[in-house]
């Protein structure tokens, strides 16, 4: 999702109606890598706007969705969840906690599935279900802004090449 302001202006050009609660919403909303329901955006919403309608949250919901800035997301069979991050991703799920975070996946057409003949694939989503057992290597995985895995993957496959080289070179 864009910046609150950029939103706005876009709202705008496409005389939807902006208010200072659909401005609100997308304040809580960028950089929001929770992946909030409507009901989680709503109750962290009224401690800021007290009086706001949970009808105003779904219907801006609803419109930044069919603008693009954010995307449904469907993955421990509970409420919808709403991503602004609509980057192509996956996500990992704490069992524990319910929390949902954002993974970057390598090598996606690589993967070989059985598909029926013919099946075209729109869009590939992953779970990764499990348990959190390292805090502190999560708070640094969100202090990065994108793509973590694509940019460890890439470091470790360049580290992991070169050794080999100089080993080959030395057994010479
Ligand atoms: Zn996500």
């Amino acid at each position: 999702m864009q910046a609150p302001e950029l939103v706005a202006a876009k709202y705008r050009a496409q005389g939807r109606r902006l208010t200072p609660q659909r401005q609100l919403l997308f304040t809580l909303l960028h950089e929001n890598a929770t992946h909030p329901t409507a009901e989680g955006l709503f109750e962290a919403a009224s401690k800021r706007m007290p009086g706001i309608s949970l009808r105003t949250v779904y219907q801006t919901l609803d419109e930044l969705s069919d603008m693009g800035e954010i995307q449904l997301m469907h993955c421990d069979g509970g409420a919808v969840r709403f991503d602004p991050n609509v980057d192509d991703h996956h996500h990992a799920l704490d069992a524990a906690t319910g929390e949902v975070f954002d993974v970057y996946v390598d090598n996606l057409d690589a993967l070989r599935a059985q598909l029926p003949e013919g099946f075209e694939v729109e869009q590939v989503s992953i779970v990764f279900r499990g348990r959190v057992t390292k805090p502190a290597s999560l708070k640094a995985m969100h202090a990065k802004t994108k793509s973590p895995v694509r940019q460890q993957t890439a470091r470790a496959k360049s580290t992991k090449r070169a050794p080999r080289r100089t080993s080959r070179g030395s057994s010479k």
